[in-house]
């Protein structure tokens, strides 16, 4: 195609749910200008990759992939190769010298100029900077019976180990009109879940209104059954959000609440802003006023200076919570982050065995709450079936539980059942058929996504 105006483009994300939704908004603005995506990157005159930066490991896995692509470009001429996100902010030109067949390097504020830096018109790029939300412009959603709508972008907590306030900028609300209208969008196109999203989902504020008058609203729309967001700050985890969640039944009881660690001395040097008491107390509250709510959690094992007993602390921590689920992850440097002045002291085969002691422990604990679901009713909404096994359907609870049941006759997705749990291991609950409650609202199926977090699926 050397010369000609390119037709096709192909976009492969790796990183979090934002990059995914990034590349929602990327290929609606490659659509927009008459592109068309398809589905290998030996088919396309534009190849994208969305990075990310979080852990050196997932850099890695990139420059790999980049190499892979460099035969295919130079088989197809005229292809046009650009790394967009979190990792072309971060490495900008120094990335497109180590591997001069990268075309472009574009970070996640400056996607409106892709069409003006690819030769396809102007774009809306005087838009494009550091104040970016992407109003105004229509992420072309993946098909399924649940979206994510992102409401905010960047972070200014600067927890010490963390690249995202360098990568994506200071923090920035969407005005809640531009969310809503999103909302309705999807709500029309048959989506009957939708999880609202940020890195710091909690602090939203539009100028007119916060996160819980945010839910609320979005909760309000036609068609939509159920509301989900991600990730919440506990600093930020206000009263009234809390209330906001107790009061609203299709606002879904499952708060994704990131611990990080339960020693005082670690969470200090982390820059968290909150202590392992102010943790728990705000824990009691919502479950003092949510019974049923699911919490998970993240947590880093090895950061600098943590030692056994500090370890212990998060160890009794996770036992006195009881979370519902919990990803742990080893420490690891990023460069330009304040961790990153601090010594890297636990040496990793001790990271390792640190993780690996929490991961049995929250096993026991996640088999143990999920065995509480035995013998309830609950009502889930039907994902697709198990590709794995014929026959049989998945589903989730409004807690954030995934259900495997095996109807008599095929459910569609988007449907919502009752069943009644009969079953559960650590990570999944089996139930039978009770009753099945209104019309089937989509037929397409959900696509599972193997590498997302449990709670992102
Ligand atoms: S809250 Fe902390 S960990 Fe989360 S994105 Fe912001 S700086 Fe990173």
């Amino acid at each position: 195609m050397t010369g000609q105006r390119p037709t096709t483009f192909y976009i492969r994300t790796y990183g979090c749910q934002m990059n995914k939704y990034d590349s929602e908004i990327v290929a609606g603005i490659l659509e927009e200008q008459g592109l068309r995506e398809v589905s290998t990157p030996e088919a396309a005159d534009v190849v994208l990759i969305n990075t990310c930066s979080v852990r050196e490991h997932a850099e890695q896995r990139v420059l790999g992939y980049l190499e892979q692509l460099r035969p295919l470009k130079a088989a197809r001429a005229g292809q046009r190769l650009a790394v967009i996100g979190c990792m072309a902010e971060r490495l900008g030109s120094r990335l497109l010298e180590a591997k001069p067949f990268v075309d472009l390097a574009v970070g996640p504020d400056r996607y409106r100029e892709l069409p003006r830096l690819l030769g396809l018109g102007d774009g809306n790029a005087e838009l494009s900077g550091e104040a970016e939300t992407y109003e105004g412009i229509w992420p072309s959603h993946r098909k399924g019976v649940s979206a994510w709508v992102a409401v905010m972008r960047g972070c200014d907590n600067f927890c010490s180990y963390c690249i995202v306030p360098y990568v994506r900028g200071r923090e920035r609300s969407r005005p809640a009109e531009s969310v809503l209208e999103e909302v309705r969008r999807l709500a029309a196109e048959g989506f009957v879940e939708v999880n609202l999203l940020g890195q710091n989902v909690n602090s939203y504020h539009d100028g007119r209104h916060d996160f819980a008058d945010l839910l609320l609203l979005v909760a309000d729309v036609e068609g939509i059954r159920r509301v989900r967001f991600a990730t919440s700050h506990p600093k930020d985890l206000s009263e009234k959000l809390i209330e906001a969640i107790a009061s609203h039944p299709n606002i879904c009881p499952h708060i994704h609440l990131p611990v990080q660690s339960g020693s005082d001395r670690i969470l200090e040097r982390m820059n968290r802003r909150y202590t392992r008491s102010q943790y728990l107390r705000l824990v009691e509250r919502i479950r003092a006023r949510i019974p049923e709510v699911a919490l998970t959690t993240d947590i880093i094992v090895g950061f600098p200076g943590e030692t056994r007993e500090d370890f212990e602390q998060t160890r009794s921590l996770v036992e006195e919570v009881q979370f519902d689920g919990a990803f742990v992850f080893r420490y690891s440097v990023r460069q330009g982050t304040a961790a990153a002045q601090l010594e890297d002291d636990v040496p990793e085969l001790e990271k390792i065995a640190r993780l690996e002691e929490l991961n049995r422990l929250q096993k026991k604990i996640s088999l143990r709450r999920n065995r509480a679901y035995v013998g309830r009713k609950v009502e889930v909404l039907v994902e697709g079936p198990n590709r794995k096994r014929p026959g049989q359907f998945v589903g989730r609870t409004d807690t954030n539980k995934i259900v495997v049941f095996s109807p008599s006759v095929p459910i569609e997705a988007g449907s919502f059942v009752r069943l009644r749990i009969v079953e559960a291991t650590a990570h999944t609950l089996f139930g039978e058929l009770e009753a099945e409650q209104g019309p089937p609202r989509v037929a397409c199926l959900t696509e599972q996504n193997p590498d997302a977090q449990p709670w992102e699926r």
